[in-house]
């Protein structure tokens, strides 16, 4: 249907830290390693040749060195062969098959891609426990990159080893799996290694068995890394739940290079802090075993725009919104994104499932009716299309019933079925200005005045989106009780949405390559209207708490606002498996003592 009408406080947050982190040393002193208080490293010196000959004889020669994409471009941006270059770091598959590029390019005042002198293009646990022991031997800093998605940049660091797990992508599909330990009868489960992306994971269990499982809504971001440990939402996460929920078994690599098993049976607490304390911090993934579940009949989208012709119209129209969202959308059916604009408009792009598109436009029917009815006031235009949900991660008819959706990745020798979001291209190789992210307490939308009178404020200096499904706040009862056994901010559960501000972040800007760097005054200037918006949310909602994964680099108190009360646990946790700090990335937990 194509509708038209005419139109805690932070000292005693700190002193509870202080207190739960005080643990045994094992008799080795203290020092400050990349700004993490650890017990010591063996030496830090960088390795010699001979170290890295041995190191390669010991990964059966996986040990690679690595050089940026961007080479041609440093050497000379004018050249066809940078044109080449820059031709590809358009397609977010290519960058996860490089071990010297990320998704995105840096970040103002923050950080920009680095490229790691060597890399362990690893193909088995054994290749990551070389790695880990070789880094814990000669005291140098270790990167992971399962896809190089990280917005903080999370998956590189100059001077450092890159554990990249790219090549570990095997997937199996279990009808009934119990973790070990267990000896239940089973449930439908699938495991993935450590560099699986979500399309593959989707191809395995939708296309190829008929079931969902809950990732994220980006077919390029990886399933085992970062999005999973750092909590993961997908557009269905008010049905299913937050993707770390999934999470039956983890195979990992320990900072003493031992391989271990962690699940609700054995290693409990290293389990709890893998579901959602974050990337990159508790030891590396090799492999992992999800959940699995119904795959619903149909899944749908509303699409559309609607104007306010003025101020008052448009206050009018967020506070008809807050009613409208609490009374019918933060539910189980609904998901994805309402973004409101400077120019008195809101864009809806969201989803449904458990609905038909009839069922659907019932719920809409009289919120539209009454801006319709107003043309002077409003112009509505909406847009409902329902498909079969097999068919979502299918290119071949994606490509034909929805072309305009979907990019695919056209280089030789790729997998036919290998497409990514065209909404996502802005976000390849972008340099990011700013995003911020704050969840949004149902009890504040609740208040449709007051919620109406800070959204139109925030408007007044930048956009914002709403993220239906980043808010757990309206969930089923199983997503709320699943949820609950993750390492998440607790918030979450409170909240019915996050707000996500990013800005109009350049895309293809590469700080190091002369004439495609960032325009840093305009970067500036965004950010400046960003802070001024995200501050009345932030004013207007202490401790709601940020989305580890989806947050500002400049974050201040992000112990605090990325984990709430789970901080303190999370980091007795780290301190038992990673006493010496081997593990850390920018604000991970235990990185600011
Ligand atoms: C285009 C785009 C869309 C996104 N959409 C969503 C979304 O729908 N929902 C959502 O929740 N998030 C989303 N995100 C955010 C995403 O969850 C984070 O970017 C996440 O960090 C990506 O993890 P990764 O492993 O793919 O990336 P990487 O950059 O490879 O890794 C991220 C972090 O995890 C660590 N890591 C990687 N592999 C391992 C491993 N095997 N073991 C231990 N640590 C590891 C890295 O060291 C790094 O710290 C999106 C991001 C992008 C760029």
């Amino acid at each position: 249907m194509k509708k038209k009408t005419a139109s805690f406080t932070r000292r005693g947050f700190v002193r509870a830290l202080a207190r739960l982190t005080a643990f045994p040393t094992f008799g080795i002193p203290l020092f400050t390693f990349n700004g993490v208080a650890t017990q010591a490293l063996a030496k830090s010196v960088w390795p010699t040749q001979a170290d890295w000959d041995s190191l390669r004889n010991e990964v059966k020669g996986r040990l690679i060195q690595v050089t940026s994409p961007l080479k041609a471009c440093q050497i000379n941006s004018g050249s066809s062969h940078c044109a080449e270059a820059l031709e590809q770091m358009k397609n977010p598959f290519f960058l996860e098959g490089h071990p010297g590029a990320t998704q995105s390019t840096g970040w103002l005042q923050g950080w920009k891609t680095e490229v790691s002198p060597y890399a362990v293009a690893a193909e088995s646990p054994a290749d990551i426990v070389a790695a880990v022991n070789f880094v814990r031997k000669h005291g140098i800093k270790l990167v992971i990159k399962g896809t190089g998605h990280d917005y903080l940049g999370r998956s590189n660091a100059p001077d450092s080893l890159l554990v990249w797990t790219h090549k570990m992508r095997k997937i199996t599909v279990h009808e009934a799996f119990t973790p070990t330990g267990g000896n239940g009868p089973g449930v439908p489960a699938v495991t993935v290694e450590a560099g699986t992306r979500w399309l593959e994971a989707y191809d395995a269990v939708t296309n190829q068995h008929g079931r969902y499982v809950q990732g994220g809504g980006c077919t390029s971001v990886g399933v085992a890394g970062g999005f999973i440990q750092g909590g993961g939402f997908g557009s269905f996460s008010k049905k299913f739940g937050i993707a770390a929920a999934s999470m039956l078994e983890a195979e990992v690599v320990t900072a003493d290079g031992l391989v271990v098993l962690a699940n609700e049976f054995q290693n409990k607490d290293l389990f709890w802090a893998l579901k959602g304390g974050g990337g990159g911090t508790f030891g590396i993934v090799a492999r992992l075993t999800l959940l699995t579940h119904e795959l619903p009949e149909n899944f749908g989208i509303v699409q559309g725009t609607i104007r306010a012709s003025s101020d008052r119209d448009f206050q009018e129209l967020l506070e008809a919104f807050a009613d409208f969202y609490t009374q019918n959308l933060g539910n189980e059916h609904w998901g994805e994104q309402v973004k409101i604009k400077e120019d008195n408009s809101i864009d809806i792009a969201l989803v449904f499932q458990g609905l038909s598109k009839i069922e659907a436009q019932k719920v809409w029917q009289s919120f539209l009716a009454r801006l319709e009815s107003r043309p002077q006031q409003y112009t509505v235009e909406t847009d409902f299309t329902v498909m079969p949900a097999s068919k979502m991660w299918d290119y071949g008819y994606m490509s034909n019933q929805y072309p305009h959706l979907v990019t695919l990745d056209k280089r030789k020798g790729q997998p036919s079925n290998q497409f990514w979001w065209t909404s996502n291209q802005g976000e390849v190789s972008r340099f990011q200005w700013s995003y911020q992210s704050r969840w949004l307490p149902l009890q504040l939308f609740k208040d449709t005045k007051r919620c109406a009178e800070l959204f139109f404020r925030m408007s007044r200096h930048h956009s914002f989106s709403l993220h239906l499904n980043k808010g757990q706040a309206g969930a089923t009862p199983t997503a709320l009780e699943r949820g609950q056994n993750t390492s998440i901010n607790p918030a979450v559960f409170n909240a019915t949405a996050l707000i996500i501000a990013n800005g109009r972040s350049d895309t293809e800007a590469y700080p190091d390559i002369e004439g495609h760097k960032p325009d840093l005054e305009l970067g500036r200037e965004v950010l400046r209207r960003i802070n001024a918006a995200m501050k009345i949310l932030r004013d207007a909602t202490p401790g709601a708490g940020s989305y580890s994964n989806e947050t500002d680099y400049h974050e201040p108190n992000w112990q605090e606002e990325f984990w709430g009360t789970n901080y303190p646990r999370l980091l007795a946790i780290k301190r038992k498996y990673d006493p010496q700090g081997l593990f850390q990335t920018h604000h991970s937990v235990g990185s600011e003592l």
